[in-house]
């Protein structure tokens, strides 16, 4: 066994070599002057928040950005000491904590920003805050032709910093972008108020990953990224930059192997019946770690080979068909995510078997499941 894996034979794996690798081609591919906000909520997808924003900050990132105060507060703890951009609508308990803490938060209506002020005041200090515009998510922030009287309100209080402007897309990583046009549209259109306005921000920001690979015209001064540096896509179409690879893996080990005989089955169910003697590993590892709850549906790499997966796949264990695979012994390594030689299972692939996005794959391996850090030299 290698010295890196975990005493559970499963685990995620995280290429902490590749993630630099990552940041820098994503940092060579964007215009120069254009800066970023390193997002790593939800544990970066998985990966790990404070790994993940210590290496953005290392490339300069502008802020790092997260959605709850509990993961603002874990940045804090880990002496993460820069900018922090929490995303999304604050209650006023959580405004307090945010001053207290320097994390810059969002204000989209006066009487929030009236309540941020006064937070700030009576902890003598001052509030940096941004303003997110709905241009037609319909999700968080001021609706875009309501958006001016907000922004003069915030930029007026006393106590308070408006730093900061953005919008988000519906939709920035499909060919379609008709929408995402006319989102842009809404957003210049308010800056464009406010230049008349003579009301400055520092940051203006509207594109995601997607927005950053495809819509080039929408990079205005923040591009807020989070699935990029990870090395995965936000869709099977977007433009592509050469080099940038997955930095996240699942492995596990074959815990038994058992030569099955005509008309065993095998798994809860019995959703699988064999019809000639077969060769068959247990994996433990199952729908319970966060693999998509299949039945006689996907495939594991063993050997760099393709072994299917029989029966139902449990919470915490799985069967494969290894009969192809001759050479496979007790405790080789099954990978369920990632590559082993040419093959490869990429995220798409899973997300496709599970219903959902690759985000969803990424952030969906539960806490119980070992993650394991391959050094980046
Ligand atoms: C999660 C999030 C992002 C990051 O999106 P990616 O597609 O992962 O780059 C950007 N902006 C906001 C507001 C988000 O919530």
């Amino acid at each position: 066994m290698s010295k890196t894996a975990p005493s559970r034979p499963a685990w995620v794996e995280i290429d902490l070599a590749q993630m630099r690798k990552n940041f820098e081609i994503f940092v060579r591919d964007k215009p120069d002057p254009l800066g970023f906000i390193g997002v790593v909520k939800d544990e970066a997808y998985g990966h790990g928040m404070v790994k993940v924003a210590q290496t953005a900050i290392e490339f300069g990132a502008t802020y790092i950005a997260v959605v709850t105060v509990d993961e603002a507060l874990t940045l804090r703890q880990n002496r993460i000491t820069g900018p922090v951009l929490v995303f999304g609508e604050r209650t006023p308990a959580e405004l307090e904590i945010c001053v207290r803490h320097d994390l810059t938060c969002f204000v989209n209506d006066v009487e929030n920003a009236r309540r941020l002020a006064k937070v700030a005041h009576h902890l003598g200090k001052s509030a940096a805050v941004h303003v997110e515009v709905d241009t037609g998510l319909s999700r968080h922030g001021v609706r875009w032709n309501h958006a001016l009287p907000v922004l003069k309100a915030v930029a007026q209080t006393e106590g308070l910093k408006l730093e900061g402007v953005m919008s988000h897309f519906a939709m920035s990583d499909e060919l379609d972008k008709t929408f995402a046009l006319q989102q842009h549209q809404r957003f210049e259109q308010v800056l464009a108020a406010m230049q008349e306005n003579k009301l400055r921000v520092k940051y203006r920001h509207m594109c995601n990953t997607g927005g950053f690979l495809d819509l080039p015209q929408a990079h205005f001064d923040l591009v807020r990224t989070g699935i990029l540096p990870l090395g995965v896509y936000p869709s099977q179409v977007c433009r592509r930059i050469p080099g940038l690879k997955p930095i996240m893996s699942v492995k596990a080990r074959l815990a038994v192997i058992r030569e099955l005989q005509p008309g065993d089955l095998v798994g809860y169910g019995m959703r699988y019946q064999a019809t000639e003697p077969r060769r068959i590993a247990v994996l433990q590892i199952g729908y319970g770690d966060g693999y998509p709850r299949v039945r006689n549906q996907g495939t594991v790499l063993i050997h760099g080979q393709r072994a299917p997966v029989v029966g139902g796949n449990a919470m915490d264990a799985m069967m494969v068909d290894i009969t192809e695979i001759p050479q496979a012994q007790l405790w080789d390594e099954a990978v369920l995510l990632g590559r082993q030689g040419d093959a490869e299972i990429d995220v798409h692939e899973l997300a496709k078997l599970k219903g959902t996005v690759s985000y969803d794959v990424l952030a969906g391996w539960r806490g119980r499941l070992p993650r394991v850090y391959l050094p980046d030299n």
